[in-house]
């Protein structure tokens, strides 16, 4: 089935005007359109008014819904701490809802055995991809103490942390990529860094009190 698939946005302005009945969309309300900044209609105008809501969750049940709904309205709401619209869910025909969660139920353990094997393959690579990011740290720093580039490799690459090991400068092993990962190792380990805070220095000031005793031992591990 062809599907018209088509953005939804619970809106983050107060600007934003339906093109079809021209009635203003209230703040937080559903703005159907490409993009945020497109025009578009409300949701009452749009052809997903009349569908069914299922919640983001089941990649399966998502992907086979749309595959099976003549209309898609994929709904976005505006995260206010990461600055980004993210997927709720999206609008599809209730019966392509119904249809999906047969067909989920039909291979639901043929599905759970290949999300364990790719969960395992995915460990595998990990531990591939800190052992060579440890191996780097070592190359570039070869006085650091014993283990410690694994202890640096594994915190840096931790899984969903946004650390530095895990963006994708970091894959091809960039030097200051390492530097940074070794240079926050030293100094929550190295330094008296954290047990500064609390005693009304600013993060700022306390940085910079460290930053002479991070520079002389990452001066050491490079020799
Ligand atoms: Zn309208």
């Amino acid at each position: 089935m062809n599907t018209f698939v088509q953005n939804i946005y619970l809106t983050k302005k107060e600007t934003l005007k339906c093109i079809s009945c021209n009635k203003r969309i209230a703040l937080g309300q559903a703005f159907v359109a490409e993009t945020e900044n497109h025009k578009g209609t409300c949701f009452a105008c749009s052809p997903f008014s009349k569908l069914a809501f299922l919640k983001s969750g089941s990649a399966a049940l998502t992907r086979r819904s749309k595959k099976h709904s003549s209309y898609c309205g994929v709904l976005f709401a505006w995260n206010r701490r990461r600055k980004r619209f993210e997927r709720k869910g999206q609008y599809v025909e209730k019966a392509a809802i119904a249809a999906a969660q047969a067909e989920c139920s039909a291979d639901e353990e043929k599905r759970a055995l290949k999300n364990e094997r790719a969960a395992v393959a995915r460990e595998v690579q990990d531990k591939i991809y800190i052992e060579e990011f440890s191996k780097a740290i070592r190359a570039f720093y070869p006085n650091c103490p014993k283990n410690r580039e694994l202890a640096i490799a594994k915190h840096a690459c931790e899984k969903h942390s946004g650390r530095v090991g895990r963006t994708a400068k970091a894959k091809e092993f960039d030097k200051s990529m390492i530097d940074l990962a070794v240079e926050a190792h030293i100094r929550h380990k190295e330094t008296n860094y954290d047990s500064q805070f609390g005693r009304g220095k600013t993060k700022r000031a306390i940085r910079s009190d460290v930053k002479q005793d991070i520079t002389y031992i990452l001066r050491k591990w490079a020799e």
